[in-house]
């Protein structure tokens, strides 16, 4: 039986890109979506024209007890994941002085308690299966750099960072390596309404936005067994942008 990864937000963009990948590499795949199921849908079809089995989860990241049961219960029905790609996530942008409370709270909800909400119910299986594995967490150069009108999601991205780097130092002797891939600009839905796109592509070296494959290779390198001895690193994707 192949290796299964979960994928959180994979119903399009990066996620849906990341997916395809891991089942084009011969993994079996958990699809996740919170309200757009007729897209996890049409990725799940694609899946499994590939010849690799898959199903669709949906839920909230943001929602603790949500998570817990749907992942417990997933676990129950497959078995304990081989890896974990923490990549739903969403912007509320505008400036600090005028951000209100709930999009401070719904960014970190979904960007950085997501982390916990999705990752604690699975590690222990993980560790207990002792056949090793891999985490990736998709955080972004706003995390590394700042952006101005983000310091809401510069924040919940920055602490994604510490929170991996941390867990990999608690998983390391159980081969579960866990990395960050960074993107930069990457031309997706997220990006819709997005104010700052002009003033940022012209500080990109590259000159051009990113594509949800080119971040979806870095993410396949780091779940496949070339990357073994790769922990606690921040992968960056953005054109040279930092
Ligand atoms: P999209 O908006 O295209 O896709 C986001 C995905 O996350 C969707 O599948 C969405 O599902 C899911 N999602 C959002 N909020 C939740 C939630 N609360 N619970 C469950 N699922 C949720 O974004 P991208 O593909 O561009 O972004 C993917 C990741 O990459 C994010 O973490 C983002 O922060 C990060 N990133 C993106 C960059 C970019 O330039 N695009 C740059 C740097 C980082 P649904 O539609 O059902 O809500």
């Amino acid at each position: 039986m192949a290796e299964r990864i979960l994928v959180t937000g994979s119903s399009r963009g990066i996620g849906r890109a990341i997916a395809l990948r891991l089942a084009a590499a011969g993994f079996d795949l958990s699809l996740h979506c919170r309200h757009r199921s007729d897209e996890a849908a049409a990725v799940a079809e694609t899946i499994r024209a590939l010849g690799r089995e898959v199903d669709v989860l949906q839920f909230d990241v943001g929602d603790r007890v949500v998570c817990r049961e749907v992942l417990t219960a997933e676990v129950a029905r497959h078995g304990a994941y081989y890896g974990v790609v923490c990549n739903a996530g969403l912007s509320r942008d505008g400036t600090f002085a005028g951000m209100s409370g709930d999009d401070w709270d719904l960014v970190m909800r979904t960007n950085l308690d997501g982390f916990h909400h999705v990752l604690q119910p699975l590690i222990l299986p993980m560790v207990q299966r002792r056949r090793g594995g891999r985490i990736v967490c998709i955080t972004s150069v706003s995390g590394q750099i700042g952006q101005r009108g983000q310091v809401n999601y510069s924040a919940a991205k920055a602490g994604l960072v510490g929170a991996a780097k941390a867990l990999a130092l608690e998983l390391a002797s159980r081969h579960i390596t866990v990395n960050c891939v960074a993107p930069g600009l990457i031309d997706t839905e997220m990006l819709e309404g997005h104010g700052a796109i002009e003033e940022i592509l012209a500080a990109i070296p590259a000159r051009r936005m990113g594509t949800a494959d080119e971040v979806a290779a870095a993410v396949a390198f780091l779940m496949g067994p070339d990357a073994a001895y790769i922990t606690r690193q921040v992968l960056a994707v953005n054109g040279g942008l930092c």
